[in-house]
């Protein structure tokens, strides 16, 4: 069987073998219309709406095709221009019928069951959502809580929070868990930025209190291996996860290079959570990345990094990621509790 992931390849390549212009684009809207489909192509009876109407008889026989090989034979017929290239940026990707086929595998992994809604952003920073419209979204989930996350001033390229901006945030989370608190519980956290050494955006002083995520934003196209600089982060006092390890963007960049053995074996030794990033277009970690992280005995975030209520869902895309990989709910900390990050962060104000 040809599958989306197969005929969307098929169609980036395609795209790239033309020079800029309309061909190009209708080839490149398609290619992500089938990425993102719910159901295997080879199976429906229609085309994705979102595809480009010119690019429909090429789709439709591309889709005919019963094996990958007469896949790429016709595809070499289609070719533009240029060859037709594989890029390492769209690989270890799950399209969206291979997450929802993940997730309805019966892994043990039942999004339904998660508690906790973690790695989200509000119009503090960069999200679209107020405070309150992103909770009451994770409680409408069914979460019994939540971790707020929006960026810290250091990165440059958004508009993250001061030490006054944290403080009213804080204020902000505690007026809701005295109201609400009993439907979903906040917990206040804050996306840090990690340094070119390794340090963190945000002063010591700032920390307690928080839950700390921290990610690299910044040199994410440098070639040289990062592994001095994230095991720097993790040994940073008040970290929680290290976020979308990689900062890879699918079909953009691959993100940055490390010996992830050492730094998710630095992870487990400091009880760092390793968050799986299920924003469709960041999937970071891949499958094969979270099988090294289990295997070096970490456990693991689940986030969405929603900027916007409708994005909560990416969390099952985290889920399909880590059901990938083999990894057991106990392992999740989004599946525990609220108790079990009580015990472990005493400095947290909790119920
Ligand atoms: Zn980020
Ligand atoms: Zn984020």
């Amino acid at each position: 069987m040809v599958t989306n992931a197969d005929l969307a390849e098929a169609l980036f390549q395609l795209a790239e073998s033309h020079p800029a212009g309309d061909l190009r684009l209708a080839l490149l809207r398609t290619a992500y219309a089938v990425f993102d489909h719910p159901r295997e192509l080879a199976d429906a009876r229609r085309l994705p709406e979102a595809a480009a109407l010119e690019v429909m008889p090429a789709l439709a026989m591309l889709r005919s095709c019963r094996t990958p090989d007469a896949l790429w034979a016709a595809a070499h017929r289609l070719a533009g221009p240029n060859r037709l290239r594989a890029s390492p940026a769209r690989q270890g990707f799950l399209t969206a019928a291979e997450a929802r086929a993940a997730i309805a595998s019966g892994t043990g992994l039942d999004h339904r069951q998660l508690r906790g809604a973690a790695h989200w952003h509000t119009r503090a920073s960069d999200g679209a959502g107020t405070l309150e419209a992103m909770a009451r979204a994770c409680a409408r989930r069914g979460a019994a809580w939540g971790v707020v996350t929006d960026h810290t001033r250091g990165l440059a390229c958004v508009n993250g929070l001061d030490a006054e901006g944290v403080a009213m945030q804080g204020a902000a989370v505690r007026a809701w868990n005295h109201r609400h608190g009993d439907d979903l519980w906040l917990l206040h956290g804050l996306e840090a930025e990690i340094l070119e050494d390794g340090t963190l955006d945000l002063p010591r002083r700032a920390r307690s209190g928080v839950l700390l995520v921290a990610a690299v934003h910044t040199g994410l196209a440098d070639r040289r291996d990062q592994t001095g600089r994230l095991l720097r982060a993790i040994e940073e006092p008040g970290v929680w996860a290290l976020a979308h390890p990689r900062g890879r963007l699918f079909a953009r960049r691959s993100g940055v290079r490390a010996n992830w053995e050492v730094v998710f074996g630095g992870a487990a030794a400091a009880g760092v959570l390793i968050e799986i990033n299920g924003f469709p277009r960041r999937q970071d970690l891949d499958p094969a990345l979270v099988t090294v992280a289990l295997e070096r005995g970490c456990s693991f975030l689940l986030a969405s990094d929603a900027h916007h209520p409708r994005h909560l869902a990416f969390e099952e895309t985290a889920v399909a990621l880590a059901a990938r990989a083999g990894v057991s709910a106990r392992a999740i900390v989004n599946f525990a509790p609220l108790d079990h990050i009580a015990a472990a962060r005493p400095d947290l104000d909790l119920p």
